[in-house]
C-alpha cells in the first residue's frame, strides 16, 4: 500500500533515549526542557524570532487570530485544508472569499480589494503545497487598507522567500507539526510572531490566560505541546536533510516522468522563493480523467489524495456564499500524488505508467 504521505519515524533508540530523560525529570509539560529545546532549535533553524509551540496546527491559527484581535469578516482563499476556514467560523469571525490564481494556486492578489469593507480586519492568505503567495502585493493591500496579515504557512517548513524565512512576513504565520507534515511532533504545531508583545500574550494564552500561579492575567485555552511531541519534533529535525533530499528526488523523479505529458499542467512555482517538496499536486483535464486515475490507482494499492477538494466556499455550514469559480474548477481537477522522502524510484515509475495509461486510453 501507497499512501500520499507516510509518517516519518526516527531512529527509535533516539527517541527512547528523550522518553528516558522526561522519566528521569519527571516533567511532562507546561513548557518543559525538552520543548524549550526544540522551540530554540527552531528558532535558528528557520530563522525567526518569535515562536510558539502549540498542540496543533489548528489551534495555532485561532490564537493568532484572537492575539491579533481579529473581527467582524477575514479574506481568505477558497483553496485550502479546511482548517483554513473552520478556524475562522470556529472562532466567530466571517470568511469572505477571494478567488484563486490558477497557475499558482493561491489567493490572487487582484481579487482582494474588492472584499474590502469597513468590516474587513485581516487577509488570511494560504503558501499552498508549500508555494509562496505574492507576499509584496498582499502586504501592500494590507498595509493601504490597516488590515492584518496572518499567513496559514502549514506547508512551509523550511521555505525561504526572497533570501529570508517566509514565516517573517506578516503579523504572524502558523505551521503544523501533524504526523503528515513535512516536519512534525506526532501532533503540534507553531505560531510565528512578528511582535514581541503578541508572542508574549500568546504564551500566557496557550496556558489558560495565566501569568503567575495565583494571577490569571486574561482569558485563555490550554493548547501547550507536551514533552513526548517535542522529544519527536528534535529527533525529526535532526533528520531533516535527509527527508528534503529523500522529497527532492522523488519530485524530480516525478517531472522526469510526467512533465512532457501535455495534458497535464502543475502548480506554477513562485520564483522568489525556494521549495520544500511537501506535495506532488497534478492537475488533469477534467474531474472525468482525474476519478479514472484515482480509480485506477487505487486498484493498484496507491493511495493518491484530491487535495483540496471540496473548495472551501462550498461547505455547508458557511452563512454567506459566494462562488468562486477557479477555485471549484482546480479543485475537481486536482489530485496530490504520494510524496515522501523513502518513495522509491520503482514506485514512481509504476505511479506514473498508470496515469500516461489512463490518460492515453481515455483519448483515443
Ligand atoms: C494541516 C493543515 C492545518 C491544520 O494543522 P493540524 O496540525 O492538522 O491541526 C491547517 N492549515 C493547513 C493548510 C493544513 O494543511
Amino acid at each position: 500500500m501507497i499512501n500520499v504521505t507516510k509518517s516519518y519515524l526516527p531512529d527509535k533508540e533516539k527517541y527512547q533515549g528523550y522518553v528516558d530523560k522526561i522519566y528521569d525529570n519527571c516533567w511532562l509539560t507546561n513548557n518543559g526542557p525538552i520543548a524549550q529545546e526544540l522551540e530554540k532549535r527552531l528558532r535558528e533553524y528557520l530563522g525567526v524570532k518569535h515562536i510558539l509551540l502549540v498542540s496543533n496546527g489548528t489551534v495555532a491559527l485561532q490564537i493568532a487570530y484572537r492575539v491579533l484581535g481579529l473581527t467582524g469578516e477575514v479574506i481568505t482563499t477558497p483553496f485550502s485544508f479546511v482548517a483554513t476556514t473552520s478556524t475562522l467560523v470556529w472562532e466567530g469571525l466571517k470568511p469572505r472569499f477571494a478567488d484563486i490564481n490558477k497557475e499558482t494556486l493561491c489567493l490572487d492578489p487582484n481579487n482582494i480589494t474588492e472584499k474590502i469593507n469597513p468590516n474587513t480586519s485581516a487577509i488570511l492568505p494560504v503558501h499552498v503545497f508549500g508555494n509562496a503567495c505574492d507576499i509584496d502585493k498582499i502586504q501592500a493591500i494590507a498595509k493601504e487598507n490597516n488590515l492584518k496579515v496572518v499567513y496559514d504557512a502549514a506547508h512551509t517548513f523550511d521555505v525561504s522567500y526572497k533570501g529570508k524565512s517566509i514565516l517573517n512576513y506578516g503579523d504572524a504565520s502558523t505551521l503544523s507539526f501533524h504526523s503528515t507534515k513535512l516536519f512534525h511532533t506526532i501532533e503540534g504545531g507553531a505560531i510565528i510572531f512578528n511582535s514581541e508583545e503578541h508572542y508574549n500574550k500568546a504564551k500566557k494564552i496557550i496556558n489558560f490566560g495565566l501569568s503567575g500561579p495565583e494571577d490569571i492575567e486574561f482569558l485563555g485555552i490550554n493548547c501547550k505541546m507536551n514533552e513526548f511531541q517535542a522529544a519527536m519534533g528534535l529527533c525529526v529535525l535532526d533528520d531533516l536533510q535527509k527527508i528534503k533530499n529523500g522529497r527532492k528526488r522523488a519530485y524530480d523523479w516525478y517531472i522526469e516522468n510526467l512533465q512532457h505529458m501535455k495534458t497535464l499542467e502543475f502548480q506554477k512555482g513562485n520564483e522568489e522563493s525556494t521549495q520544500n517538496y511537501a506535495y506532488f499536486p497534478v492537475i488533469f483535464q477534467s474531474e472525468e480523467v482525474l476519478l479514472k486515475v484515482k480509480s485506477e490507482l487505487n486498484n493498484n494499492g496507491i493511495n493518491p489524495r484530491r487535495y483540496f477538494y471540496p473548495s472551501l466556499d462550498t461547505l455547508n455550514y458557511l452563512k454567506h456564499r459566494e462562488y468562486m469559480p477557479v477555485s471549484n474548477d482546480i479543485s475537481k481537477r486536482i489530485l496530490c500524488l504520494p510524496m515522501y522522502d523513502s518513495l522509491r524510484e520503482e514506485d514512481i515509475t509504476r505511479i506514473c505508467n498508470i496515469i500516461k495509461g489512463v490518460i492515453s486510453h481515455n483519448s483515443i
